[in-house]
């Protein structure tokens, strides 16, 4: 059974996209079998995978509007890891599901079939609370949540969590947090230590220990069609993703490790 992680935030431009291809290929270098899917109409998960949203012949709209089985939208990446691209169709997928019946749980049937193919199932959610979004909450076992360590940040986070929580009552109720990742991290900024320290306090071991600094590699590659691992392996973004990527690895590790420990004795 894949894990499938659903890297969400409203706010846009916190660092989701960038988090989901760079994650996908540093599980990649640990050997992980990694799906991305990009659940996002903008596409850019796909484009900086290297693959040209203008001429997809199938995309996640099929899978979700049509239930179009899932390998038939899925392509390789030269990154090692597969990707259910997405462009503007998946627009129109947002108004069609509105209509449908269980139109949240569509994604979340589609991928019964492939949850065996893959160690990581990542979905790149919309910079929103939409039908899409909630369609990855459906179907994932647990959420990413990316976020910059800004005063404001903290108050949308309160509307994303009141959405878990919801989900979580009406559709999935295994739902977890995941994990918060700090983004764009500035240790130089005292607002980004303050706002750091009440994410510990509220989050604990969810906050992951890693935090992404702000790095030029990681904002240039997506225009070479890479991961920052492709494009620079030396660069800090780079490797901030590879221990993001470790942290993971290690919790499922410790998981099964403790799963082991709490089973019936002899
Ligand atoms: P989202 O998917 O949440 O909208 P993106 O991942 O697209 O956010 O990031 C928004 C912009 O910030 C993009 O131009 C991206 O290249 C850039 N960016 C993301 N993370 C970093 C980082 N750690 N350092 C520098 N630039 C970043
Ligand atoms: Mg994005």
């Amino acid at each position: 059974m894949s894990k499938i992680f659903a890297v969400a935030n409203q706010k846009g431009g916190v660092g989701k996209t960038t988090t989901c291809v760079n994650l996908s290929a540093s599980l990649v270098a640990s050997k992980r079998r990694v799906l991305l899917i990009d659940l996002d109409p903008q596409g850019n998960a796909t484009m900086g995978s290297g693959v040209d949203k203008s001429e997809l012949q199938l995309s996640s709209y099929d899978v979700l509007a049509s239930l179009l089985p899932p390998r038939k939208a899925i392509v390789q990446t030269s990154s090692g890891y597969d990707l259910m691209p997405a462009n503007i169709d998946l627009s129109a997928a947002e108004v069609e599901l509105l209509e449908m019946d269980g139109r949240e749980s569509r994604l979340r049937q589609a991928l019964v079939e492939i949850s065996d193919d893959y160690d990581y199932i990542i979905i790149d959610c919309p910079p929103s609370l939409n039908m899409l979004t909630v369609n990855a909450l459906c179907a994932a076992g647990s959420v990413l949540i990316p976020m910059q360590c800004e005063y404001y940040a903290l108050e949308g986070l309160s509307a994303l969590i009141d959405t878990i929580t919801q989900i979580q009552k009406a559709a999935n109720p295994g739902l977890k947090i995941e994990g918060i990742l700090r983004t764009m991290y500035d240790p130089r900024n005292s607002l980004t230590g303050d706002v750091s320290d009440q994410l510990n306090e509220y989050f604990g071991d969810r906050l992951y220990r890693t935090c992404i600094p702000r790095n030029v590699r990681l904002a240039e590659a997506p225009s070479f069609g890479k991961p920052a691992l492709e494009y620079d392996r030396t660069s800090k973004g780079a490797i901030a993703y590879l221990a993001l990527a470790g942290e993971i690895t290690r919790r499922e590790s410790t998981a099964k490790h403790d799963n082991h420990n709490s089973g019936p004795r002899p």
